[in-house]
């Protein structure tokens, strides 16, 4: 059998030319699992951690989605949230959406707490497609009216179990009655506790599911 490629997962020419770009030849488990259930509509519940590859997984397949609709118009209004447990996460969440965006017309921004808040109001007031977020500061932002989400399509939580053992629940209850009801919604976890299948019944409809063991245990159990 052939070894799966990214063309056959049905992504457009700009994103498989900035694959190449990025010399990856072929795409993770959870990259050729994620993808084509993501790219059908469906919400997505995914049990994997950082070194899977679930990044580019669902960087890609929010911008192949994106790619099906016209430009936006609105400013401060995002169709797409990615919401991170940290400032750290969140870049490379952002660097991520660049690198796979670089022949394709969609913008993104990042926010985060800990830095001072207005030049992110400034550079909001403009149309964007993707915001990747701490939650925290993003209900700063929805507070001081600098981000509207009523026109979120697509919602990706990030490492949610990292986000609860942070504390960031009663946030993230606060933001679940801003979305709207009508989304796609992925949330990834590395784990699975009773708080987060909570979470992910309350935020999920029918998800299709995805559990990939993480890559390179071996070397990292030697090494
Ligand atoms: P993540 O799990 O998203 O933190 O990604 C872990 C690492 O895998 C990152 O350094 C990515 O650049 C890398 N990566 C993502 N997709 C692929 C791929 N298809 N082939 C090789 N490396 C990849």
């Amino acid at each position: 059998m052939s070894e799966l490629t990214f063309a056959s997962l049905a992504l457009a020419e700009p994103l498989l030319r900035a694959i190449a770009d990025t010399g990856y030849t072929a795409p993770t488990p959870i990259q050729a699992q994620a993808i084509p259930l993501v790219l059908q509509g469906g919400d997505l519940l995914a049990a994997a951690q950082t070194g899977t590859g679930k990044t580019a997984g669902f960087t890609l397949t929010i911008l192949q989605l994106l790619l099906g609709k016209g430009p936006i118009e609105a400013k401060g209004r995002p169709r797409v949230l990615i919401l991170t447990p940290t400032r750290e996460l969140a870049a490379q969440v952002e660097e991520s959406v660049q690198t796979y965006s670089k022949y394709v017309d969609i913008s993104s921004m990042v926010v985060f707490g800990g830095v001072n808040i207005r030049p992110q109001q400034q550079r909001l007031y403009k149309p964007l497609d993707i915001l990747v977020a701490t939650p925290g500061r993003l209900l700063d932002l929805v507070g001081q009216r600098s981000v509207d989400l009523s026109g979120i399509e697509i919602l990706v939580l990030d490492e949610a179990d990292r986000m609860l053992d942070m504390g960031f629940i009663h946030d993230i209850k606060k933001l679940m009655a801003i979305f709207p009801k009508e989304r796609q919604t992925l949330l990834f976890s590395a784990t699975f506790s009773d708080e987060i299948k909570e979470l992910a019944d309350k935020l999920l409809k029918n998800p299709g599911l995805v559990e990939v063991a993480r890559r390179n245990t071996t070397n990292e159990l030697i090494s």
